[in-house]
């Protein structure tokens, strides 16, 4: 018996956009999650009257004015930048790779003289074309800065030798040369007021939603409610892992309540050594400059993903790029099936690249 026009495995960002829209072109959906609440790796939940970032720090950022008036649309957005500081024994650097961080590593102070210790350290290692994440980091800020505040933080973030994983994750991260530590180069940045669950909660207002239901564990039954199905979560499992497992990077994250009201001075510290085994503490009143008097702070270590763990990352070399491929062939080939958000398109996406893709599905589904 179809009742719903869709049924939404996973009330996450992409879902909960689909949601939204489907319900103003007059659809009615039916959203599942297999977690107990909605907003997927997005969701605060309220503790000591701050908004804790259950799954790791989230800053919304974005250059497209479109997507940017979109989550506007649903609540005010504050004023915070992000600037998190490096903490390599002891040391403080700023992030992201800045004069203020060439100044304090190198005591230089004009960028014509951070540009030339970087260059000499380049030459020196003797890199021409970076073809892997140690090659492309050093060649964009020396071995140095790479030593002291790279590899041991990718190599614990990512379980993998830096010489082992794919470029443009470095390339994340601005390399400046003027004295900014803001770490997005995106036009508008901020964090929603109130946090991020007031925007999910808008968008699934009109969706019927059952938590705690896994898609798999009643596959054949959630199928016949709905016309169509929105899928996102991993698009492996999907098709029951036919080519092999796509892999994936997980995070362990420790909340504690502290007695203080201010830990660290900075929403976000990342410990840069090898030896520590988080990669970094997130203070979460800072994100809403908090009055509180305790604080909560969460501890981010990176873990070994295995089946049933929270596949937080995708690990996009080349392996995992080319057994994707085969499984997005397959999705392109579903009429009744639309693909969408990090797992199922297996994308290292930040919440913008997310709502933009929504936005497309949807154009794609109801025109406009
Ligand atoms: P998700 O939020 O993962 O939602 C998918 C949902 O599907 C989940 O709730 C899951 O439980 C559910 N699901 C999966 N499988 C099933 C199933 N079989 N049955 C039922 N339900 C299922 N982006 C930024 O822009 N800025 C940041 O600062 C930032 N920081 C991040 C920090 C961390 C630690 C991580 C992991 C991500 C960060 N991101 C950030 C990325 C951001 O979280 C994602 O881009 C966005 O939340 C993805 O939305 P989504 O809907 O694709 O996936
Ligand atoms: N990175 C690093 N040192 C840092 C911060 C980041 O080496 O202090 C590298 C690391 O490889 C990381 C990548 O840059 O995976 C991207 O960092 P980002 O902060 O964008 O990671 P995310 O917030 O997505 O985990």
């Amino acid at each position: 018996m179809i009742k719903y026009d869709y049924l939404i495995v996973g009330a996450g960002l992409f879902g909960s956009v689909f949601a939204y829209e489907a319900a103003k072109a007059g659809k009615k959906c039916l959203v599942i999650d297999k977690r107990n609440h909605i907003g997927g790796n997005i969701y605060c939940e309220n503790i000591e009257g701050i908004n804790v970032h259950k799954y790791g720090a989230h800053i919304f950022h974005t250059s497209n004015k479109k997507v940017w008036e979109y989550v506007n649309s649903f609540t005010e957005f504050n004023r915070y930048t992000n600037s998190p500081v490096a903490n390599y024994k002891g040391e403080i650097y700023n992030l992201p790779f800045n004069m203020n961080t060439f100044n304090k590593l190198w005591g230089v102070i004009t960028p014509e003289e951070a540009k030339d210790k970087i260059e000499q350290q380049r030459k020196e290692a003797g890199i021409t074309k970076p073809n892997n994440l140690e090659e492309q980091a050093i060649s964009l800020v020396g071995t140095d800065i790479y030593e002291k505040l790279i590899k041991g933080y990718t190599e614990k973030q990512w379980g993998r030798n830096a010489t082992e994983l794919p470029a443009f994750i470095i390339k994340r991260l601005p390399v400046r040369f003027t004295y900014d530590n803001n770490y997005f180069n995106d036009k508008y940045q901020g964090i929603p007021e109130g946090g991020y669950n007031i925007i999910i909660e808008k968008m699934l207002q009109a969706a019927d939603i059952k938590l705690n239901t896994d898609f798999f564990e009643n596959r054949e039954e959630l199928e016949t409610l709905a016309d169509k199905i929105v899928f996102t979560g991993m698009i492996d499992e999907f098709y029951n892992y036919r080519f092999g497992h796509l892999e994936y990077r997980s995070l362990r994250f420790e909340h504690e309540i502290l007695d203080t009201d201010n830990y660290q001075g900075n929403a976000v510290v990342n410990y840069t050594e090898r030896e520590i085994p988080f990669t970094r503490i997130i203070e979460h009143k800072h994100f809403e400059f908090g009055e509180q008097e305790k604080t909560v702070i969460t501890r981010e270590y990176p873990a070994e993903w295995k089946i049933g763990d929270e596949p937080y990352y995708p690990i996009n070399n080349d392996r995992n790029n080319e057994l994707f491929n085969k499984y997005r062939e397959l999705g392109e080939k579903e009429e009744k099936v639309i693909f969408g958000g990090r797992l199922a398109d297996y994308k290292y996406y930040d919440m913008h690249h997310v709502i933009y893709n929504a936005l497309e599905a949807v154009k794609k589904e109801f025109g406009n």
